[in-house]
């Protein structure tokens, strides 16, 4: 099987150089074309008298994803027929030459590049060559992480043992466990691990240490670590959710246990199946819990268990987002930053606004973003941080909308 060539799409580029002018070629540009000269030519002719892109170099800074590659070449292909009447291979022959001598760029990073747009980066080769380089970095970071994860091993009981020596409780963990033949080193469930150091009576600080240590070999490697409940009443993994309970006795506190199974009357009780599926931050934990009045610590256990038991993804930190909200359908455009959920920005804009307010895109960027955006529309900027809808922001918008 060959090694495919790895992509990236124009939006990469726009947020990681938000300098960058992005550029969407319409229908009724490719209709506008002269036949006199080559079609490269007149985009950037084009890009220099309409969107006021610095002309020098245009050709080795401008990329273009597939989409706009091809479409460029289809015009240029027609052009060139219609002006030397060739066909077939001697056209193709002479479309390949006139790309090859002023085509855009189509790889990126040594990425193909995807996407129906333009991206011109600023003459300023020293910002651009340091995006490839991390970029490169970060394929090369990318495999070296996906080595060391072979080698880390494949089971619980390697990724502990590169652990050994460390000076924490999961490092004496990893000790103990180098020492004993019979630790279930290729477990796929916290329960296994757990119910063997209870079986041999470990002391309470190794139960500790295997839950730190199990959290941080999920998050590491959520594919291995199976999801798995298991009964307080007969010891037996739970294996279809629909048939398990989670039970709140007041007393004896929150048990999980196939419904089956008989234990003390519950005061509240609710499905694993309602309770669990697709609740990655436990919030419906949280409310069950809450509901069946039970104190904090309670519930804190109780989701605690359950992460180990492989029921939730450690949230993530956000990454924060530069937004472009619009104000009516062709109106006004905020550019902004927000460090938590873009939706509750809107939200909060649109009380006390007049016209209807939109998220049109998002891309991953900090205040520094939205400064250079801000920075490189300021010919356009209305009030604040709301700017004019002219066609080189819409361009930008556009290209973070298309599909990865
Ligand atoms: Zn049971």
């Amino acid at each position: 099987m060959g090694v495919e060539m790895p992509s990236c799409h124009l939006k990469q580029i726009v947020t990681a150089i938000p300098m960058a002018h992005a550029v969407v070629l319409a229908e009724r540009w490719f209709r506008a074309l002269s036949d006199d000269v080559s079609v490269f030519t007149s985009l950037y002719r084009w890009l220099v008298e309409t969107r006021h892109v610095a002309p020098a170099g245009l050709h080795d800074r401008t990329y273009a994803g597939a989409g706009a590659a091809r479409r460029l070449l289809a015009a240029e292909r027609a052009r060139i027929a219609r002006r030397t009447k060739l066909r077939g291979a001697a056209l193709d022959r002479a479309v390949n030459l006139s790309d090859l001598n002023a085509g855009p760029q189509t790889l990126f990073a040594e990425r193909r590049l995807l996407g129906d747009a333009l991206v011109v980066v600023p003459d300023d080769d020293g910002e651009v060559q340091r995006v490839i380089r991390e970029m490169l970095q970060d394929d090369s970071d990318a495999q070296t992480r996906k080595a060391r994860s072979i080698a880390s091993g494949a089971d619980f009981g390697q990724w502990l043992a590169s652990n050994a020596g460390r000076d924490d409780p999961v490092g004496d963990l990893a000790d103990d466990m180098l020492r004993d033949p019979g630790f279930p080193r290729s477990a796929r469930h916290y329960q296994e691990v757990s119910a063997y150091l209870l079986r041999n009576r470990a002391p309470h600080g190794a139960l500790a240490a295997l839950g730190d240590a199990w959290k941080e070999y999920a998050e590491r490697y959520p594919a291995r670590v199976a999801r798995a409940t298991w009964c307080a009443r007969c010891e037996l993994e739970i294996e279809d959710l629909r048939a398990g309970i989670l039970a709140w006795t007041g007393r004896g506190g929150f048990e999980v246990r196939h419904a089956a199974c008989a234990g003390e009357t519950p005061e509240y009780e609710l499905d694993l199946q309602q309770l669990l599926v697709d609740d990655p931050a436990l919030n419906r934990v949280a409310a069950f819990g809450e509901r069946c009045g039970a104190p904090p610590w309670a519930i804190a256990e109780l989701q605690e268990r359950l992460r180990l038991w492989g029921f939730s993804q450690r949230a993530g930190r956000r990454q924060p987002k530069v937004y472009f909200i619009q104000a009516g359908p062709s109106g006004p455009i905020k550019i902004g930053y927000s460090g938590g959920p873009v939706e509750r920005r809107l939200a909060a804009l649109q009380t006390g606004h007049p016209e209807t307010l939109c998220v049109l895109a998002t891309m991953d960027g900090d205040r520094f973003t939205e400064a250079e955006l801000h920075r490189r529309f300021h010919g356009y900027r209305l009030s604040g941080e709301w700017f004019k809808p002219e066609p080189d922001l819409m361009d930008l918008i556009a290209v973070l909308q298309q599909k990865p």
